[in-house]
């Protein structure tokens, strides 16, 4: 008696979410990330304004004389809730008239830009030396 063997029914990922993986970059617009230094271990947090590309190692920027580089943790951060020090955007059309050309091509691309973070007014923690003395809040009743 000849078994027809069953082929085990393989499940395929629909074809649309692959060609979702393949053409799109992932969206991080949000996320936070964790980018660390090689050479003085120095870390920041940055968050993703806008949807778009950030890259993989940037310049130091934790710490202002060291020339390393800083590798991204690829949004691994447990706690989002984490302070984010720097933030990456998408320029306006003004800012990228004034960027370098390589800095065009990278922001034509789908590349976010970053800057320290500004949303936050309470970011003091990274400040880069520079200590800003926050006056205190009196409350006057009346
Ligand atoms: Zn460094």
């Amino acid at each position: 008696m000849g078994q027809a063997r069953k082929r085990p029914n393989l499940r395929r990922p629909p074809a649309a979410a692959l060609a979702a993986a393949n053409a799109e970059p992932p969206s991080f617009k949000g996320q936070k990330n964790i980018y660390v230094c090689q050479e003085c271990c120095g870390h920041i947090v940055s968050v993703d304004l806008d949807e778009g590309v950030t890259p993989f190692m940037i310049g130091c920027e934790a710490t202002l004389t060291c020339k390393g580089w800083m590798q991204s943790s690829f949004y691994r951060v447990f706690d989002q809730k984490m302070r984010a020090s720097h933030e990456w955007y998408k320029p306006p059309e003004p800012e990228i008239a004034a960027m370098s050309v390589a800095m065009q091509d990278h922001v034509r691309k789908g590349g976010l830009v970053m800057r320290r973070a500004t949303g936050a007014s309470e970011a003091t923690a990274v400040t880069s030396g520079r200590e800003r003395t926050t006056p205190k809040e009196s409350k006057t009743d009346g």
